[in-house]
């Protein structure tokens, strides 16, 4: 692990610290892909110092596929210089009790997580979104339970509004277990956590774990030039084709332009961007080859933007 090539940076107002640049499992970890490429990104991403992986439940396919994938070959003696995380809430299997943020749905998801990836405890429990049929308290007492009962380190939300977040900030410190983290989506596609969301953050001293940075690979040169048969718009489960319009090509193409002028590709200055906020305390991005890995860390070469590139990327995001 080469713990030189990336900073560590502060999750909110806890003891954690988090690499600039994380890997989710989301999409490419699963049984749908040769387990030699799967492996091939997980032994990257250590070498480049990514300590910490991100995983759900539900991530596969199949359901259950990505925890179970990561079990098989994360290298266990490194248990100790990685963070682990996994979620709860979303459908997993049939019955009123699959589903959701009942005490009796996320104790046992997250006991058949622990058990597909082979671990003990994760380091981060997330409830993956809000249930608004479930009291909020229960919701978080069912946080501070696993972590007095050994099953996870830290908790954090995902997906959750800014009101309710606050809301679940200050249970949990009443209870004794600080929320640590909340995960929302964050790309130059989507700025939704700037007006309210971050703010909340940094009061209550959580950290913002940011997914889809690269806005599923809309975000890169992936498709200036078609859909490529092996991208995830040509896969169409969650990135559809649909979303590859001519204005957010556009955009990339704006985009290129200042990146080649800061010696970076789009993706690279998308990610960099995205981390310009200190409150902003990793992006979770997703690769299916070592190398986009690789040349995404890069990022952090230049994270820094002047006010005159900060202006030229609002105003190439108006056009
Ligand atoms: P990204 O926005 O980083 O998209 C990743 C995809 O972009 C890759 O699979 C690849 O697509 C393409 N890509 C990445 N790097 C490059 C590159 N250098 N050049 C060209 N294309 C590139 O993130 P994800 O949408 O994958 O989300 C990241 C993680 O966030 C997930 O794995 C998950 O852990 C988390 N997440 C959490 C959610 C939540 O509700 N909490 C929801 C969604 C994600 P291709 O496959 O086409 O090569």
């Amino acid at each position: 692990m080469d713990y030189e090539r990336q900073p560590y940076r502060r999750c909110g107002r806890s003891g954690l610290l988090l690499p600039a640049v994380s890997l989710g499992l989301w999409h490419n970890f699963g049984e749908g892909k040769p387990i030699e490429t799967q492996r091939a990104i997980l032994h990257k991403a250590l070498d480049l110092g990514i300590t910490h992986f991100d995983i759900a439940d539900r991530y596969g396919p199949p359901i259950g596929a990505a925890e179970s994938v990561f079990g098989r070959i994360f290298p266990r003696s490194l248990r100790d210089e990685v963070v682990v995380t996994t979620k709860g809430s979303n459908p997993m299997w049939d019955g009123p009790y699959g589903k959701g943020n009942s005490r009796k749905h996320l104790l046992a998801t997250l006991d058949r997580s622990l058990a597909r990836l082979g671990l003990d405890y994760v380091d981060i429990f997330y409830l993956h979104r809000d249930d608004e049929e479930t009291p909020l308290e229960e919701q978080v007492a069912t946080l501070d339970h696993m972590v007095r009962t050994g099953r996870t380190l830290y908790v954090g939300v995902s997906n959750f509004s800014p009101e309710r977040t606050a809301q679940a900030a200050r249970l949990l410190r009443e209870l004794g277990t600080p929320l640590l983290v909340h995960q929302p989506p964050y790309s130059l596609l989507n700025r939704g956590i700037e007006d309210a969301l971050l703010g909340v953050l940094e009061e209550e001293g959580v950290g913002c774990v940011v997914y889809s940075p690269l806005a599923q690979g809309l975000l890169t040169d992936r498709y200036l030039n078609g859909i490529p048969a092996d991208s995830r718009a040509a896969e169409g489960r969650f990135l559809t084709a649909d979303r590859v319009t001519p204005e957010v090509l556009a955009f990339v193409r704006s985009l290129s332009k200042l990146a080649e002028s800061r010696g970076q590709t789009v993706a690279q200055l998308s990610l960099a961007w995205a981390l310009r906020d200190p409150r902003i305390t990793s992006v979770l991005v997703g690769a299916s080859s070592p190398e986009q890995l690789e040349a995404n860390v890069a990022a952090v070469d230049r994270l820094g933007f002047t006010e005159e590139e900060l202006a030229a990327i609002d105003q190439a995001a108006k056009e």
